[in-house]
């Protein structure tokens, strides 16, 4: 981790939720919205796209702004004591 600010309370350093994502490849049945099949990352077919997001999202617990960690770290380092 790297040192995080809160871009919109502008005071939290310290008290933040993780928020990971982990991404699930499936594939539905059309009508009735079953998972009919559910892909590791490596038996994706060639055209099922693998998720390609950031791993996880970041809440700020004191104000509740969610946003990329990327947005909280520039903060930080724009704003370092
Ligand atoms: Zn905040």
């Amino acid at each position: 981790m790297e040192p995080m600010l809160c871009p919109n309370c502008k005071t939290n350093r310290t008290r933040f939720n993780l928020i990971e994502q982990r991404a699930r490849a499936v594939k539905l049945h059309p009508q009735t919205g079953e998972i009919e099949h559910e892909y590791s990352n490596d038996t994706l077919d060639p055209f099922h796209l693998p998720y390609r997001g950031p791993d996880y999202r970041v809440q700020c617990a004191a104000c509740g702004l969610i946003e990329q960690p990327e947005m909280f770290i520039k903060h930080a380092q724009h704003f370092q004591k």
